[in-house]
């Protein structure tokens, strides 16, 4: 059968009295989307048949594809195949296989079972039964009058690998079709005025959609093309890419990977290039970001948190002459510490950050006052950020933002990197000379 619609169905009276948290219906959420399949409706019901009947009918009556999890365990509360077999007509019969699976299943673990264990072999008459490969309790597809039930256990260990090794490619089986996505991402453009650039582009796009989604500072677009199996969907994508990249391209840092230290770290490593950072306000967020993506130690020299004045004359050589005439929060100091960082370590290009992320106002300067300064021989630059945004946690923001920026800073500085032979080394010592 064709589904268009689904119903994600949660049993459980732990889950609606708060103590568990539903994270099987984000699970098959995320799961259904990746296929195309439109989840209008997700419901968590208690372990009692009255309203679990209710549940169900109401799902099948708005989608032709329900999913539950829960409820297929050994005990009088465990009723979600009862339920659903008296929905399809359909009686519960035993299931020698599963019974045989579930002897096995204890025997390994030398422990007992008990006589209410038959009870998850009992299936309804007519499924597919799904094996659990980590748990008992088999899970189940039951079909009839264009409708489609699955039925997966409660615990997320057993759920996951049961749904996306037998549930998903059953649900597909008369499916030719499958989803291709290209994900863009972007920094220094909100969610909001991305998408007042691309609002015509996005209302009219049909196949590919066109989604996008924000994280702290970041926006991803992912555009989605439905094609059939075997067709290449570049004809599709590629124009629609395209005309997304005229209208915000200088805004985009990555096509392939899906944060900025990492579209950071596989830039520095093929150009060749090495790294340094110094920092203040954000205490080594920058190098444990960089240093979070592996293969970084190719790329990254050292990183220094100079959190005193004294330790930015003593450790980066900034002036104390600047500190005194500007502060420790001044675009003068962040250049001397990234020029200062790069000297001492020897790296391509250094970035430096410092700034005050709150939450009082330091030496005049305001919170979320941020300068963040990129030194190498090809570039060189200072960024004035106000990162203040009225939140509750803006100290964690503000650091968080002022390392986004830094690393980014970097990104767009090496890709500006002329190459060796672009410059020679008497230019190089001129430049800095
Ligand atoms: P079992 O054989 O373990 O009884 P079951 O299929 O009957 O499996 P439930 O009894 O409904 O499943 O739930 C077992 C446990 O699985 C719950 O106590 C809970 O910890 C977890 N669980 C159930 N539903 C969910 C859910 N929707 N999201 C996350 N965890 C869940
Ligand atoms: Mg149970």
């Amino acid at each position: 059968m064709h589904i268009t619609s689904a119903e994600i169905l949660c049993v459980g009276t732990e889950l609606l009295m708060g103590d568990v948290v539903n994270t099987n219906a984000a699970v098959i959420a995320k799961e259904l989307a990746a296929l195309g399949i439109n989840v209008y409706h997700q419901t968590v019901v208690g372990d009692n048949p009255g309203r679990l009947t209710e549940a169900l009918h109401l799902a099948f009556s708005r989608s032709d594809l329900v999913i539950t999890t829960g409820g297929l365990g050994p005990t009088y509360d465990d009723l979600t195949k009862e339920i659903i077999a008296q929905y399809f007509g359909r009686k519960l019969v035993f299931h020698e296989e599963s019974w045989r699976r579930i002897e096995a299943y204890f025997s390994r673990l030398q422990c007992s079972f008990t006589q209410n264990n038959r009870k998850q072999a009992m299936m309804p008459e007519g499924c597919t039964v799904f094996e659990n490969r980590c748990g008992t309790a088999p899970g189940c597809a039951l079909e009839g009058n264009g409708k489609m039930a699955i039925m997966l256990p409660g615990p997320p260990r057993e759920m996951k690998p049961m749904l996306l090794e037998q549930a998903l490619p059953y649900i597909r089986k008369d499916s030719d079709t499958h989803l291709v996505s290209r994900n863009l991402h972007f920094f220094g453009i909100g969610e909001s005025a991305l998408e007042q650039r691309l609002h015509d582009m996005m209302v009219e796009a049909v196949n590919p959609t066109i989604a996008p989604y924000a994280k702290t500072g970041e926006v991803m677009l992912r555009v989605t093309a439905r094609v059939r199996d075997g067709e290449d969907p570049t004809p599709l994508l590629e124009p629609v890419v395209n005309r997304i990249k005229e209208e915000a391209g200088q805004y985009l840092y990555s096509e392939t990977d899906g944060d900025l230290q990492s579209a950071l770290v596989h830039l520095l490593r093929d150009k060749g290039l090495t790294a340094a950072t110094a920092e203040s306000c954000t205490g080594g967020l920058v190098a444990k970001r960089i240093t979070e993506v592996s293969g970084a130690s190719q790329v990254f020299q050292c990183g220094m948190v100079t959190y005193s004045n004294g330790m930015k004359e003593k450790m980066l050589g900034v002036s104390r002459e600047t500190l005194n005439t500007y502060s420790a929060v001044s675009p003068e100091t962040a250049g001397e510490m990234a020029a200062g960082a790069r000297r001492f370590s020897g790296a391509d290009l250094a970035v430096a950050v410092t700034g005050n992320a709150g939450p009082e106002p330091s030496e005049g300067k305001p919170v979320g006052l941020v300068y963040v300064a990129v030194d190498s021989s090809w570039h060189k630059e200072v960024l004035e950020l106000n990162l203040n945004r009225r939140d509750g946690d803006a100290r964690e923001l503000i650091r968080y933002l002022a390392s986004s920026h830094a690393l980014h800073l970097l990104l767009r500085t090496a890709q500006k990197y002329p190459g060796v032979s672009g410059i020679s080394k008497e230019q190089e010592a001129q430049a800095i000379g």
